[in-house]
């Protein structure tokens, strides 16, 4: 199974990480991470309750003065030792997060980690950059300034299908701005977010900057979605139980951040690089098997290069080798569990009523049976409406469908409820920017599918959510702007008083 350190010594003490230390739930229920590759239990832990939470806020609370009052320079210092540690420790987190995810090594070690190692970079830099946009005299009287201030204990809860990551984009943004945070990862896949808090106070990064509770969602996430010394929840996950965040944090009424489910267009013109097309949307398909809010998962193919997609697509897909996560040479792990498996499967069942499964369709059985496994599968003929194009499934499942003008292409690319992200693929710089103008995505690329960057923003539009994760964007989410206003007339009978005094 690879090498790594033993998981269970490593979290002998609990799965709870407050103010700077691990330490044991007290919901009194327990809760097994399993290895979806082979069914194995990882690890046994106790998950946090509603106690837990209380004392991670109040950690984060106590912890805020002292971060927020920090100068940007000390913060930045701080994290980019953080982000040291992070890359010291890069073997470690690349086995974590393939054991608790059944992610292939290669994709753990080459985008998971790096990235995150990135990120953390990029926000160590990003903290001396935070600014006021206006200063300035802009009635004469008076000078107008905006100072942008750290909000306060920032409550977030993430999903499990990039943990580490996920962790990363809700944890830096916040602390760069000066606040403290309250996590709360999938409680299938805590290790990685547990071992980027403790890598943080490694890095000196003080105790009670970052607290993580692993409990159940309705449980410990509800509570710390309400809880009423928390400013601000920013949640990542499916579009149903954002929904149930967003009025929970309505009612205590708190800034919200929601990045949420996806259906990506692939849009294929039929002046595109067909081989470039083909790689790309098995890539963009099965990336971390599927289980990404952004994979290619509705390909549309202009009527003369759709038979010949197929074709390719289905060829390509059968060459992809499902296996040992820990084997260098294997390209599509498990889903996260048997459970994510059944249910992508059972979409694929249903499908088969109303469209062709081109290829896949089944799990592997021989090595594979006890594993998570799903075959890579592609379905055509399906219509517009039907629930294979529209809903989210999150597995390694693409649907073709072909369009005949750019006119019915766009409008397809944007006939889901989600708009999270798209991809255009053309040779035409006037199609193509054609593309990016008019789907109503968050993200929109060009000839290319799934690369993201700390410099630049993600986020969703419509029902994909709203607010940024990455770049200086999502300074927005996680800082507020005070207006602060002088007199420089210094008279004590101001001109605008005329308003109370008249003309006396
Ligand atoms: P999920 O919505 O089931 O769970 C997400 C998190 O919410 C977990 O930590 C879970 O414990 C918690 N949760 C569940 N019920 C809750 C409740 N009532 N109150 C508070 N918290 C609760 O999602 P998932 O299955 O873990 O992840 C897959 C989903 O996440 C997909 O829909 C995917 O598109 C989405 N996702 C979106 C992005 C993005 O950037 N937009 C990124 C990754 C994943």
């Amino acid at each position: 199974m690879g090498k790594g350190f033993h998981v269970r010594d490593r979290f002998a003490a609990g799965a709870q990480y407050i103010g700077g230390k691990l330490r044991s739930g007290t919901s009194g229920r327990s809760h097994d991470i399993v290895n979806p590759a082979t069914g194995e239990t990882v690890h046994t832990y106790e998950l946090a309750g509603p106690a837990d939470v209380d004392a991670a806020v109040a950690a984060a609370r106590e912890a805020f003065p002292g971060w927020s009052g920090a100068t940007p320079a000390e913060r930045s210092e701080a994290m980019h030792r953080f982000a040291a540690v992070l890359a010291e420790q890069a073997d470690d987190f690349a086995y974590a997060e393939s054991l608790q995810c059944g992610k292939p090594i290669k994709l753990s070690t080459e985008f998971d980690v790096p990235g995150t190692v990135d990120n953390t970079a990029f926000f160590a830099g990003a903290a001396r950059h935070l600014e006021g946009k206006a200063a300035g005299e802009y009635d004469g009287d008076h000078t107008s300034y905006v100072r942008r201030e750290a909000i306060g204990v920032v409550g977030s809860i993430a999903p499990w299908n990039y943990p580490l990551q996920m962790a990363a984009w809700k944890i830096l943004p916040a602390v760069a701005a000066g606040n403290t945070i309250v996590l709360k990862p999938a409680e299938i896949t805590p290790l990685t977010s547990l071992m980027f808090a403790q890598a943080a106070t490694e890095a000196g990064i003080p105790d009670g900057v970052i607290n993580i509770v692993t409990g159940a969602g309705k449980d410990a996430g509800e509570h710390l979605v309400g809880h009423p010394d928390v400013v601000m929840t920013s949640f990542t996950g499916s579009t149903a139980v954002g929904k149930r965040v967003a009025e929970i944090a309505t009612a205590t009424v708190k800034r919200l951040h929601l990045e949420l489910g996806g259906k990506a267009p692939f849009l294929v013109f039929d002046d595109a690089d067909l081989e470039a097309a083909v790689n790309g949307a098995v890539a963009g398909a099965l990336i971390n098997t599927g289980q990404d809010c952004t994979a290619a998962t509705r390909a549309y193919v202009q009527r003369p290069l759709y038979d010949a997609f197929v074709q390719g697509v289905a060829s390509l897909m059968e060459t992809v080798r499902l296996g040992d996560p820990f084997d260098p040479s294997t390209d599509l792990g498990p889903l996260i569990s048997h459970a994510q498996r059944d249910r992508v499967a059972g979409f694929v069942e249903r499908a088969r009523a109303y469209a062709t499964v081109v290829t896949g369709g089944e799990a592997p059985g021989g090595d594979l049976a006890d594993g998570a496994y799903y075959r890579p599968t592609l379905v055509a003929g399906a219509a517009q409406d039907s629930e294979i194009v529209q809903s989210e499934i999150f597995g390694p499942v693409l649907v073709v469908l072909p369009f005949d003008t750019d006119d019915e292409g766009i409008a397809l690319a944007n006939d889901t409820p989600y708009g999270l992200a798209a991809s255009a693929w053309s040779r035409d710089l006037y199609r193509a920017g054609r593309a990016t103008r008019e789907i109503k995505a968050g993200c929109v690329w060009v000839n290319d599918h799934i690369p993201i960057i700390s410099e630049m923003p993600h986020g969703g539009y419509k029902a994909s959510g709203f607010g940024k994760d990455m770049s200086v964007y999502s300074f927005e989410e996680y800082t507020q702007v005070k207006h602060v206003m002088y007199d420089n007339t210094a008279v004590a009978r101001k001109d605008w008083h005329r308003t109370i005094f008249g003309d006396r």
